[in-house]
C-alpha cells in the first residue's frame, strides 16, 4: 500500500479523493474505526457551507474555505448532493456589536467575500423576526448535506479501485523510516509507505503513536443544539448569526436552515469530559484527567472561566440558552424549541492556553499529521485534501 489515510470523516476521505483522482498510480486505503464513514465531526455539525468571511487573510483557513465551498458546490452538484445557497445575515445586535461586525467586514473585503453592509430596513426585509443595528449579508454561503457529501467521496473512491475500510480502527503504529509504516487495526495489519492522520478528536493521541510529540492537545467542545418546532420555522429564512466573541474560534450560537427543512439553533461551546461525548453525563476518567493534566487547559480556563461557566449553565437549562437566541430573535420562546442531537468539535489547544486558530498540519518522514481541522474544515474539505495530498506527493 502507497498511502493509508487514518479517520474516514470528510477531510481524510477529501484526501483519499485527491489522490485518487490526481495520482491514479498510488493505492490508497481509508482506515476508519466506526461501521460508516462521518460518524463524528462530519456528521455532527451544522451543515454549513461557510463563505470564509471570518478568517485571517493569508491564513490556510482564509485561504482553503473560499477555494473548498467552489468545489464542494462542483461536486454535490455532480454527485446529486444536496446542498444550498441560501445566504446568510451576520447581525449586530446592539451599538456594542457594530465595531465586531465591522472588523468582520473588514477581513471578508481582503478575503474577497462579497458581502454588503446593510440597515435594521434591508435585515427586516430578508429575516422579519431579527432585530439588529446594522448586519452584513453574505450571499455565498449556504447549506449542505455532510453525511451525503462524505459518503459520495467515499464511493468516488471506491469506484477509483481503493479501499475505505470502515471497523478498522488503528490500535498501533511501527514507524521504520527504511521501510514504511506497519499499522494495527481492528481488521488486521496494513503496511504503508505513507500515513495521513485525519483523526479528528483522536488526531493528537494518534500523532503520539507514530511516535511524534505533537505541541498542542485535542481538547472536545460540545456543541449543543436545539431545533425549531414546525410551527416555529418561519422565524428564519435562512443563516442568521450574532457577531461572534473574537477571542474563541467559536461563531456563537446561531440560526440555521437545514437541507432537511428544518431550522436549528446552536451550537454552544461546551467542554466535554470524553473526546466523544455527545451528552452532558458522558465521562471517560483518563480523557477528562489528560485534559486535567494538560497545562494549556489551566492557562486557557483562567483567562476564560466566566464564559465557560456560562457555556455550562446553558447547557443545564433552556432557559439561559433561550436568553441567547433571544439576542437575535427577541420573539422566540421556550415552546418552539425541540432539543436535537449534539456534535463535538475537536479543538486543538497549546501548552500556553492558546485556542488553536488556524488548520495545523504537521508532518514527519512518514507521516502527516492533521492536528486541528476544525470549521471551516467541512467546507473547506476538497481544498484541504488537495494541499495534504500535494504535501504528500512532494514523497512520491
Ligand atoms: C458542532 C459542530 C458544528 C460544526 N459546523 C460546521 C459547519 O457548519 N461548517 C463547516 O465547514 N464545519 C463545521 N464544523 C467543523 C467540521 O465538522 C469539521 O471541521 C470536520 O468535520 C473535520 O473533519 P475530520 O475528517 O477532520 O474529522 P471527523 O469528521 O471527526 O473524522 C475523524 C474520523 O477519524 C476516526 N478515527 C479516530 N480515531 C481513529 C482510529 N484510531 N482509527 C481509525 N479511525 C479513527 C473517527 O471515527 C472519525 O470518523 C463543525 C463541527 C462541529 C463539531
Amino acid at each position: 500500500m502507497d498511502t493509508a489515510i487514518i479517520g474516514g470523516g470528510i477531510v481524510g476521505l477529501a484526501t483519499a479523493y485527491h489522490l485518487s483522482k490526481n495520482h491514479p498510480e498510488q493505492s490508497v486505503v481509508v482506515l476508519e474505526k466506526e461501521d460508516r464513514v462521518a460518524a463524528h465531526q462530519t456528521g455532527h455539525n451544522s451543515g454549513v457551507i461557510h463563505s470564509g468571511i471570518y478568517y485571517t487573510p493569508g491564513s490556510l483557513k482564509a485561504k482553503n474555505c473560499r477555494e473548498g465551498k467552489r468545489r464542494l458546490q462542483r461536486f454535490c452538484a455532480d454527485r446529486d448532493v444536496d446542498y444550498e445557497m441560501c445566504g446568510k445575515v451576520i447581525v449586530a445586535a446592539n451599538e456594542h456589536e457594530r465595531p465586531g461586525l465591522r472588523e468582520i467586514e473588514r477581513k471578508g473585503r481582503a478575503n474577497e467575500i462579497d458581502c454588503e453592509r446593510i440597515g435594521p430596513e434591508r435585515l427586516a426585509e430578508i429575516e422579519p423576526h431579527v432585530r439588529g443595528v446594522e448586519a452584513l449579508r453574505v450571499p455565498n454561503a449556504g447549506i449542505v448535506d455532510y453525511t451525503g457529501m462524505a459518503e459520495a467521496l467515499a464511493d468516488a473512491v471506491r469506484e477509483r479501485g481503493h479501499d475505505v475500510r470502515t471497523s478498522a480502527g488503528v490500535t498501533g503504529m511501527d514507524v521504520r523510516s527504511s521501510s514504511g509504516v506497519v499499522l494495527q487495526t481492528e481488521r488486521g495489519p496494513v503496511e504503508a509507505e505513507h500515513v495521513v492522520n485525519c483523526g479528528g478528536l483522536y488526531a493528537d493521541r494518534l500523532a503520539e503513536m507514530s511516535g511524534a510529540a505533537p505541541s498542542v492537545q485535542v481538547v472536545p467542545f460540545r456543541g449543543e443544539y436545539y431545533e425549531l418546532t414546525p410551527e416555529a420555522r418561519r422565524l428564519c429564512n435562512g443563516l442568521i448569526y450574532p457577531v461572534p466573541d473574537p477571542a474563541f474560534p467559536f461563531l456563537g450560537v446561531h440560526f440555521t436552515k437545514t437541507v432537511a427543512g428544518g431550522v436549528e439553533c446552536g451550537p454552544s461551546a461546551v467542554l466535554a469530559f470524553a473526546r466523544e461525548g455527545y451528552r452532558f453525563g458522558d465521562v471517560h476518567g483518563r480523557e477528562l484527567a489528560e485534559i486535567l493534566s494538560f497545562p494549556g487547559f489551566w492557562r486557557l480556563a483562567a483567562r476564560h472561566w466566566k464564559k465557560g461557566l456560562l457555556e455550562i449553565v446553558q447547557s443545564l437549562s433552556t432557559r439561559y440558552y433561550l436568553r441567547a437566541l433571544r439576542h437575535l430573535i427577541p420573539e422566540i420562546e421556550r415552546s418552539d424549541l425541540r432539543p436535537a442531537a449534539s456534535g463535538v468539535r475537536a479543538q486543538a489547544l497549546t501548552r500556553s492556553g492558546e485556542l488553536v486558530d488556524d488548520f495545523l498540519i504537521t508532518e514527519t518522514e512518514r507521516v502527516v499529521n492533521v492536528l486541528n481541522a476544525a470549521s471551516p474544515a467541512a467546507t473547506a474539505a476538497l481544498s484541504v485534501g488537495e494541499h495534504i495530498g500535494e504535501r504528500l506527493a512532494q514523497r512520491f
